[in-house]
């Protein structure tokens, strides 16, 4: 008998189960698919670290997440810095003085402030969508240019039906300043992250290709209790309806040369374009193998949004109100669950950052395990 069945070889799941074990109990971690780290998931290809479920930078203002993680792998320096290729004009992201310059030729931070105030006066009241918070935080030539093609072939949803928060996830600067996250720590683990979720599963039992939810009242009569990762509609067999996600398709391409694009994420904003963004892995190491070596090739990524079908990976929760609404409802029938913890982006349908589910995996951890 197991104390614990982790269900998601995530990094939820890895945190927690990690946890369990030092605290002495008895593991089973088990994943559906063919490896561990759920979308975190790195694999070398020509020597580089592919992020095969997308981009992920670590970042956090949380010491006790980043001290938390740093056991587990060391950082390098990497620092976000997107580009927006806006149909081959490029500007620099976040939104900073870098941006409002090359947008309106201005110098002067009063002067980005001015033209901002100007056009955000078309909002008035507290700003309802998308739409209107991103105006009113950054007026209407960047909201045109930046932000709506590329948020509505992310979402695929016009941005006034989609929620205010997505976009104050971004921050906005009157610096000259091209860091994305406003965290105190920040970077990429060295050798990847599918080594980070490995170390933190040392020792653990781990069964992958395994399918809970094909074998539930086998796996529930195997541990005294359930941590799902799992998406919590599945969990309930969809009684209510499926919730909506999004999803991402990635083409990848090995390229016999040394420098595709000069950064690691650029974000095509323009609505034409198919795809919201391409990587180019290697600069998330600065090009370089462990050794200080330069790849030889690059790899890079283009990524298509699309709606997700069950059947395909859910990546985003679509977090509009007709979701939210929807999602409370499992939310109360898995609190009435009582031998099972719903956890991560999946399991609480949040659009958690990596520091966040880690936090949520170890408080969660500290409550079962004290
Ligand atoms: N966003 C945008 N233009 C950009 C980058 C982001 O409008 O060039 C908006 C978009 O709505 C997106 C949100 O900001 O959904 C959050 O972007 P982020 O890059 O944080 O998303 P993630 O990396 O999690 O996909």
């Amino acid at each position: 008998m197991y104390d614990y069945l982790v269900v998601g070889a995530g990094l939820y799941g890895a945190v927690f189960a990690c946890e369990a074990k030092k605290a002495g109990k008895k593991v089973l971690v088990i994943d559906k698919r063919e490896h561990i780290a759920g979308n975190v998931y790195t694999e070398k290809i020509e020597g580089i670290n592919v992020h095969k479920y997308g981009a992920h930078i670590f970042h956090t203002n949380n010491k006790k997440v980043w001290d938390y993680i740093g056991q587990f792998a060391e950082f390098n320096r990497f620092t976000n810095s997107p580009i927006a290729n806006y149909k081959g004009e490029i500007y620099s992201l976040p939104f900073n003085m870098f941006t409002f310059n090359k947008m309106w030729g201005i110098t002067a931070p009063k002067d980005a402030l001015k033209k901002i105030n100007n056009q955000k006066e078309e909002i008035t009241g507290t700003p309802k969508n998308l739409e209107e918070q991103a105006i009113n935080l950054v007026g209407r030539d960047i909201y045109e240019k930046l932000i709506k093609g590329y948020t509505e072939k992310q979402w695929g949803r016009a941005c006034n039906e989609l929620p205010a928060f997505i976009i104050k996830r971004l921050p906005v600067r009157f610096t000259f300043d091209n860091n994305y996250f406003n965290a105190l720590y920040q970077g990429i683990p060295i050798g990847g992250y599918t080594k980070v979720v490995s170390n933190m599963l040392e020792g653990t039992e781990v069964k992958l290709k395994t399918d809970y939810l094909e074998n539930k009242t086998y796996f529930d009569s195997i541990a005294r209790k359930i941590i799902y990762t799992g998406a919590v509609d599945a969990y309930f067999d969809y009684k209510f309806g499926p919730l909506m996600y999004r999803s991402v398709r990635f083409e990848n391409e090995i390229l016999n040369i040394q420098n595709f694009q000069g950064n690691a994420v650029v974000n095509y904003t323009d609505r034409e374009t198919p795809w919201t963004r391409i990587i180019e892995h290697k600069w998330f190491e600065f090009g370089k193998d462990e050794n200080g070596r330069d790849f030889p090739k690059t790899v890079i990524s283009r990524e298509y949004s699309s709606e997700w079908k069950i059947g395909n990976e859910p990546y985003y929760p679509v977090n509009d109100e007709a979701n939210s609404r929807l999602y409370e409802k499992y939310k109360k029938l898995a609190e009435q669950e009582s031998n099972v913890i719903f956890g991560g982006r999946l399991g609480e349908y949040r659009y958690y950052d990596m520091d966040e589910v880690i936090a949520s995996a170890l408080t969660a951890a500290e409550r079962e395990l004290k």
